[in-house]
């Protein structure tokens, strides 16, 4: 009896779920206006974020078109998403199709013949995403009409879609910034208060969330390249917005210049989709679309996939506010953006108002000609993927590889540095034996990287100098300016010494895939004290957990010598204990920090940090260093909370030991700050302090406290305090920061001057003879490289290599004036001979020779360090963390003798 009722409950198991597919087939997705209550792009209305994931949830679970995957949650913890959208059999046979991507990845081994068999049978994978910049709302809403139409229609254009690509969808590249931008524009309707969202919609790096994407310091980051890595797309596209004023929409082709490791096929590609894009639009009579112009492919900050295979697909729609549709402000009838067609601007915009629904529509229309482009191409996309791979991997240029020496001051940056490669899945090779390469003698554990991989483009570029094209705006003009920075040396920000070698060499070899640190293993002690040498930016980790945990720490005011080796100033010093032992243990084996114990009582001075030295962080309103120091901050556990403007109705000297102004910290951030009218109280830490704050703020500096300035907050800091210095640099020509793109144009100084140029013949041709420009006046360096010596004696400098680059964007360079009452020192100065420019571009160098960088002031019972060039850029610059670092915690230190030194450390 039991066998038939068992196969009778299996028959009707199986008739339910064939039942239940049936009908779950026949129901139709809703439509997005169905499902939002409204159509999408309507004026004023926004489908949130979650209510979009339950939208394509939804689509996942009446359709067989699409996969729904929540791949990781996000920084502030919420859904990070992937909806995988194709034909049903070939999301049946994904991991087949995904395996096909990978051998054509890496060609190794693999004949044309064989290539072109798999390309054949494979499918074009086309990652596409929206809203990496929350403002720019308007694609990630485009997307859910994009995925209705993909699932529900049933034309030979959507089946050729369907059948031919498989398209990997993110919803939104920083959900956070969603919630905090849509939810924050609903809360504040009908209200006084401003509606676009006040501060950094990244809780870290706002803006800049798509500058990250070599050093993939964020989550949101590492999960995209964790769809890149593993599906392998032929094609990402990144969807955003721009300003309003201009063209309607840009498509690729790019503007120059072009970063010249990527594969002319994918320069080629580029343009390819682009065109299909501009074609469509202009088809459907949509007006103002530009290519060639404003946007450039230098950086790889913001274009991993070009070193990847794929062509940088990136569309800019003009933005409405937030929501609410605009109308031209030159006029009523008065149409967007030029009205003279052009060869990259075929078809002006006629009208003047451009709504929410406009930014939908052109986002509908552009994606799916780019889709529809690679599905009719289906197998060109493919060959073109391996054949770029395939010429890496068959590399016989200059260089032949990349070394990186086993011995390197900082172990855990070096590790840092590697396991960044080995993200952007490039091979590392250790070798078993000592090896000659470029007539140098390398020790046995040096790292090898060959040019000839698969990745081998985004080694190279990571490991290389940057050759930043002189661009002009005509010859001997000014400077054409570059869309972000122009240096990413991996090795120089991160103070790791990488040779590149131009010729093979032979050494015994194996591929390494996993960071392998182990600090010296080090005596164990339970009295004296542990001596760490101050060159590893691990120190520092050991500070804030040695402060945690209570533990007092020094460093050697000098270098001295003990049991026949040399340590250097600045050396940490640590009393040995069981919770020190246990501390620095762990750093040892995570970091490769170095140790040695000390059982004698040590003949040098030293500075005793203050115990759980208190950091504030003037992080301000929307200010991107600020969140990216906020990050840096919480990396290594600082003891550090942010300055609020609350905190200067008591006494800050209460709260803080130091406090760090961050670049772009200004008088007007401090004294104004938000403007309560326009927002609420949750802000209210945002506020400015007054005038009656920004004297309290220059009291406790003189009363004992510690200031730190970046970047342009050091004229901040020299208003506060009337420092001796003063810059040396024509008014620095700045980029737009904050919210929004980051205009494109030259310094507006130097426009001026093009403008006039060509206002009249006479005047131009007057310009063309004096050249306008006098190269003894001008300087530009929009994010470079540049060397700096260093006083490694002083405090600031411990740790310091005698002579780095440091990292300057915009920045400013000093000199001293005479100081009667405020004492000052240099720690970092630009050399007075020799090559300044080590990477990227830079015009104007012999007005840096000799100029001060980073000076110290004692000012009062206070201590003041201003930092002239971005030593923490976007948190890049790993090399030149030390100085922010030595800085933050030397300022309320006290000097001990040797003699109290060894009684407080027992020794
Ligand atoms: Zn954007």
């Amino acid at each position: 009896m039991r066998g038939p009722v068992v196969a009778i409950a299996a028959a009707m198991v199986a008739a339910t779920v064939t039942h239940e597919a049936t009908l779950a087939r026949q129901v139709q997705p809703p439509s997005p206006e169905r499902f939002f209550g409204f159509r999408i792009g309507t004026d004023g209305e926004l489908a949130r974020y979650p209510k979009i994931l339950e939208y394509f949830q939804q689509l996942a679970k009446t359709t067989d078109r699409v996969q729904y995957k929540e791949v990781g949650k996000t920084t502030m913890g919420n859904p990070y998403v992937l909806a995988t959208i194709s034909a049903p059999e070939n999301l049946a046979k994904l991991d087949r199709l995904v395996e096909i991507n990978r051998r054509l990845a890496d060609p190794r081994g693999l004949s044309a013949d064989d290539a072109r068999k798999l390309a054949d049978e494979g499918r074009a994978f086309v990652f596409l995403y929206a809203t990496i910049h929350s403002t720019e709302v308007g694609n990630t809403q485009a997307l859910t009409e994009i995925a209705h139409r993909l699932v529900t229609e049933n034309s030979p254009y959507i089946k050729q879609i369907l059948d031919n690509v498989v398209l990997l969808v993110v919803p939104s590249q920083n959900p956070d910034g969603q919630y905090l931008v849509v939810d924050h524009w609903y809360k504040t309707k009908g209200t006084p208060f401003a509606r676009v969202y006040p501060d950094l919609y990244h809780k870290y790096v706002g803006h800049d969330d798509n500058r990250d994407w070599f050093m993939f310091t964020q989550i949101e980051t590492r999960l995209a390249i964790g769809i890149q890595n593993q599906y392998k797309p032929v094609i990402t596209h990144d969807m955003h917005q721009m300003g309003s004023g201009g063209a309607r929409i840009f498509v690729p082709p790019f503007d120059d210049p072009y970063d010249p490791n990527i594969h002319p096929i994918l320069a080629q590609g580029q343009a390819a989709y682009g065109t299909a894009m501009a074609s469509a639009l202009v088809a459907e009579g949509k007006g103002g679309v530009e290519w060639g112009n404003r946007y450039d492919l230098w950086t790889p900050a913001r274009q991993y996939m070009v070193y990847h295979g794929q062509p940088r697909i990136l569309t800019e729609i003009a933005s409405v506010n937030l929501a609410d549709p605009i109308v031209n402000p030159a006029g009523k009838n008065v149409p967007f953006g030029p009205q003279e067609a052009r060869a990259n601007f075929p078809l002006p915009y006629t009208r003047s108002d451009w709504r929410l629904r406009d930014i939908v529509d052109y986002g509908v229309t552009a994606a799916f000609a780019g889709i529809s482009h690679v599905a009719r191409h289906r197998t060109m996309w493919l060959e073109n993927f391996y054949k770029v791979h395939a010429d890496w991997v068959n590399w016989k240029g200059k260089p032949y590889a990349f070394v990186i020496s086993a011995e390197q001051r900082d172990p855990f940056e070096t590790s840092e540095l590697l396991d960044i490669l080995r993200t952007g899945e490039v091979e590392i090779h250790k070798a078993q034996a000592p090896f000659t390469a470029g007539g140098k003698q390398y020790a046995s554990g040096s790292w090898v990287i060959k040019v000839a991989q698969p990745y081998g483009a985004f080694a190279k570029t990571m490991l290389e100098r940057q050759k930043y094209p002189d661009l002009r705006l005509f010859p001997g003009g000014p400077p054409k300016a570059p869309y972000d920075v122009t240096a990413h040396t991996l090795g120089m920000l991160m103070g790791v010494q990488v040779d590149e070698i131009a010729e093979p060499f032979e050494a015994t070899l194996v591929n390494v895939t996993k960071a392998e640190l182990r600090g010296d293993i080090f005596p164990l002690t339970t009295k004296g004290a542990y001596l760490v040498p101050p060159e590893s930016n691990a120190g520092f980790l050991a500070v804030a957990r040695l402060q945690a945990a209570k533990v007092p720490v020094f460093r050697a005011a000098a270098s001295f010598d003990l049991g026949g080796r040399t340590f250097s100033p600045g050396t940490w010093i640590v009393a040995a204990s069981p919770e020190s032992t246990r501390i620095l243990k762990e750093l040892a084996v995570t970091t490769g920090l170095p140790v040695a114990a000390a059982n004698q009582p040590l003949p040098v001075d030293a500075y005793r940090l203050k115990p759980e030295t208190r950091i504030g962080l003037w992080r301000g309103a929307n200010n991107m260093p600020g969140g990216w120091m906020k990050w840096l901050f919480e990396q290594y556990g600082f003891n550090h909370r942010l300055v609020s403007s609350a905190d200067f109705t008591g006494d800050p000297a209460s709260l803080y030991d130091t406090i760090v102004l961050p670049e772009g910290t200004s008088r007007d951030t401090i004294v104004r700050g938000l403007d309560p009218a326009r927002n609420d109280k949750e802000w209210s830490w945002a506020y400015g302090v007054g005038e009656a704050g920004w004297k309290k703020l220059a009291e406790w500096v003189r009363g004992g406290g510690t200031l730190v300035a970046v970047g342009s907050a050091v004229d901040t800091a020299r208003a506060l305090l009337d420092l001796p210095i003063e810059p040396v640099l024509p008014a620095a020509s700045r980029r737009g920061r904050g919210a929004g793109e980051r205009p494109e144009s030259a310094p507006p100084d130097q426009n001026q001057v093009l403008r006039d140029a060509f206002s009249s013949p006479a005047r131009l041709d007057a310009v063309l003879r004096d050249r306008v420009i006098d190269p003894t006046t001008l300087f530009y360096c929009p994010g470079s490289l540049l060397q700096n010596e260093f006083n490694t004696a002083h405090p600031v400098g411990f740790g310091m290599p005698a002579a780095w680059p440091v990292f300057f964007e915009s920045d400013q360079a000093y000199r001293l004036k005479p100081g009667f009452e405020i004492q000052s020192e240099v720690v970092a100065r630009y050399p007075s001979r020799g090559p300044i420019l080590q990477s990227g571009w830079l015009l104007g160098e012999d007005l840096l020779r000799d100029q001060a960088n980073v000076v110290a002031f004692r000012v009062g019972r206070g201590y003041v360090v201003t930092l002239g060039s971005q030593v923490d850029y976007r948190t890049q610059p790993r090399a030149t963390f030390k100085l922010l670092f030595n800085a933050m915690f030397h300022g309320p230190s006290v000097r001990v003798g040797a003699s109290e030194l060894a009684r407080l450390t027992g020794s």
